[in-house]
């Protein structure tokens, strides 16, 4: 039984080589689900792409990958505000800091690690280096030092190093939207930005930056050539051009069903005769979890009415398909398994065959990997995944 992702390596390959050459020095983000390709991969993938820098999400996934190979650094992009472990006494590790309780929080945490016995730093009666790379708010209002505090920034480094910790500010990080905002405005962010570095540090010359297109990346590193950028890529390096994957799920077993008869969890009455499809996947492999949608414009907004409205007398779209219909769920899904309604004169599948599935590749979690040829290909790339609403798909679509 499985959930799986068949995943054109070869293609995939190719795309991540094009990218080193938009964006020369870039460094790949690895985190949560690993973008549905499992963390351990990517940061196996990023070795063989000869990576040496990547970006996790949190601390804890920093102790996990720090493991898999010799990064020479990791940097964790999520501030820490929990207490840190003697795990965590190591150096190639980069922490971002947003605000003065995070720099606080992140010194004083590695301080009172190191004045306990028997760490190897304090034996070593050396001091701690603590590298932390200063993040810039901007529009996004997601943590970021703001313009006015920056100036105050050596002050309150100054005043919270110890003798056991010595903070090092390794550079700048600003993280932008993806949407609404022009090129000039993120030139700008990082106009003001340089300039604070230039009074705060003129030494520190490295900045990391998000979400830029290949176009606006070069124009930036154009206008400041002397500032030593980088640009983080998720999304854009691991899932740019869906081509790559496709995601399909075994059907486990069919049974027949007539109207009205009590079947599964909820023991609820089938709304119809007809069968009931058991297939791979579910809420552990994030079948049925949809992030919160936002509507714009009244196409959506229609949308996601008829959804909400269906949904109240318990008609669930699935994110299955057959035949290139979308089939519904007979009752929500549990843990590994989902079962659909197709009613009698639908196309029915039959156990072993695969059937299609639409996944959101940030919440996917699959059961198996399996890399294609080419021959597989040509398929693939007659079925892109849509990237929005992507769980919702097609009413229209569905079977009636
Ligand atoms: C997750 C993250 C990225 C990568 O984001 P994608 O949208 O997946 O490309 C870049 N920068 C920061 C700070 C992040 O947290």
């Amino acid at each position: 039984m499985s959930l799986s992702l068949y995943l054109d390596r070869r293609k995939w390959y190719r795309h991540i080589d094009e990218t080193e050459q938009h964006y020369p020095g870039f460094v790949p983000v690895i985190k949560g689900n690993g973008y549905g390709f499992g963390n351990e991969y990517l940061a196996e993938v990023a070795l063989e792409k000869k990576k040496k820098v990547i970006a996790v999400g949190t601390v804890d996934e920093a102790r996990q990958l720090g493991k898999i190979g010799t990064f020479s650094e990791v940097i964790v992009l999520t501030p820490v505000m929990t207490e840190l472990t003697r795990a965590d006494l190591v150096s190639g590790r980069t922490y971002t800091v947003g605000s003065r309780e995070q720099l606080r929080f992140l010194v004083k945490s590695f301080d009172r690690l190191l004045a306990e016995q028997g760490s190897v730093w304090s034996e070593m009666d050396v001091t701690f280096r603590l590298n932390i790379l200063l993040k810039c708010e901007s529009t996004m209002k997601r943590y970021g030092f703001s313009l006015q505090d920056a100036e105050r920034i050596p002050d309150w480094i100054d005043g919270v190093q110890t003798d056991r910790v010595h903070v090092e500010v390794a550079g700048m990080s600003i993280h932008f939207p993806k949407e609404r905002m022009t090129a000039a405005a993120r030139e700008k962010q990082i106009g003001d930005w340089v300039r604070v570095m230039d009074r705060i540090d003129p030494s520190r010359r490295k900045m990391y930056l998000s979400h830029l297109t290949p176009a606006q990346y070069q124009a930036v590193v154009d206008r400041w050539p002397t500032i030593d950028f980088s640009i983080r890529l998720g999304t854009d390096l691991w899932l740019a051009d869906k081509s790559f994957v496709e995601t399909k799920s075994t059907v486990l077993d069919v049974k027949p069903i007539r109207r009205g008869e009590r079947f599964g969890y909820k023991q609820l009455r089938s709304p119809r005769t007809g069968h009931l499809v058991y297939v791979a996947g579910g809420t552990a492999n994030g079948v049925g979890l949809e992030a919160p949608a936002c509507a714009r414009g009244v196409k959506d907004w229609a949308k996601l009415t008829a959804f909400w409205l269906l949904g109240l007398v318990n008609r669930h779209l699935s994110p299955f398909s057959y035949r290139g219909k979308r089939l519904w769920f007979a009752e929500p899904p549990h843990m590994q398994t989902s079962v659909l309604l197709v009613p009698s004169g639908a196309p029915l599948p039959r156990p072993g065959e695969e059937l299609p599935v639409q996944l959101r590749m940030t919440t996917a979690v699959f059961d198996r990997q399996v890399i294609v040829e080419d021959e597989v290909l040509e398929l693939t790339e007659r079925n892109p995944i849509p990237s929005q609403h992507e769980e919702k798909g097609n009413a229209v679509e569905a079977i009636p």
